[in-house]
């Protein structure tokens, strides 16, 4: 709670106060990414359909389950209209289950799944092992300044092959878990469970509110 206030007193101006961020509600931790936005002052709206693809002005992909959201995804017939405007520069966020559905290439990935694209990366599932794996820590990430942002990884993938992107955050043994692209950027990590809120606004300022579409 105190470290909320201090960030906002910290980074008074997010530049996403006339901005309306999409958050893809199909599946996964939809509410944790809502409340970030409301932390920040940033206006937002769930996106299940192509519809609601219209007007907003990015679009966030919760963590939850790849596969499940790609199917989904495709059963709402909203995949083809998001493909569409990712390749045409809708800025992206995607933690996690959210980083492989922008993928390219995605290791141990379940028969038939899909992705959106976005961002030319090979990554592999559940990279960590199972839940039980699953950690919290702080990671350095300078794009968002000098000190560490607070990371949950949750049956986490980890980028193998890093194509046309610029990495953005790597863990102390090397292992890439950030990386962004000109619209889209990806993180294996979850900053919305752990009431972190500087990558979303980095991403706002400067990937969102910086992309000429
Ligand atoms: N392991 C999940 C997947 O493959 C991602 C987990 C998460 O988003 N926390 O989709």
């Amino acid at each position: 709670m105190c470290r909320t206030f201090l960030r906002r007193i910290a980074f008074p101006s997010v530049a996403g106060s006339q901005l309306t961020i999409g958050v893809l509600a199909l599946q996964g931790d939809v509410r944790e990414h809502e409340s970030v936005l409301d932390t920040l002052g940033v206006a937002h709206r769930q996106v299940r359909t192509e519809a609601d693809l219209s007007g907003i002005d990015g679009l966030i992909i919760p963590g939850g389950e790849s596969s499940v959201i790609d199917k989904l995804a495709r059963i709402f017939e909203v995949r083809e209209p998001l493909c569409d405007a990712i390749a045409n520069g809708l800025p992206v966020l995607g933690t996690c289950a959210g980083l492989i559905l922008l993928s390219t290439t995605v290791i141990g990935a379940i028969d038939g799944q899909q992705t959106f694209g976005g961002l030319d990366i090979a990554v592999e599932r559940n990279a960590f092992g199972g839940q039980l794996e699953s950690f919290e820590t702080t990671i350095d990430m300078p794009v968002t300044g000098n000190v560490p942002v607070m990371a949950a990884f949750i049956r986490a993938p980890i980028i193998r092959d890093v194509r046309q992107c610029e990495v953005v955050a790597v863990l102390p043994n090397g292992d890439v878990v950030g990386v962004r692209s000109q619209n889209c950027v990806g993180i294996a990590f979850h900053p919305e469970v752990v009431g972190e809120t500087r990558v979303h606004e980095w991403w706002l300022n400067s990937v969102v509110a910086n992309v000429q579409r």
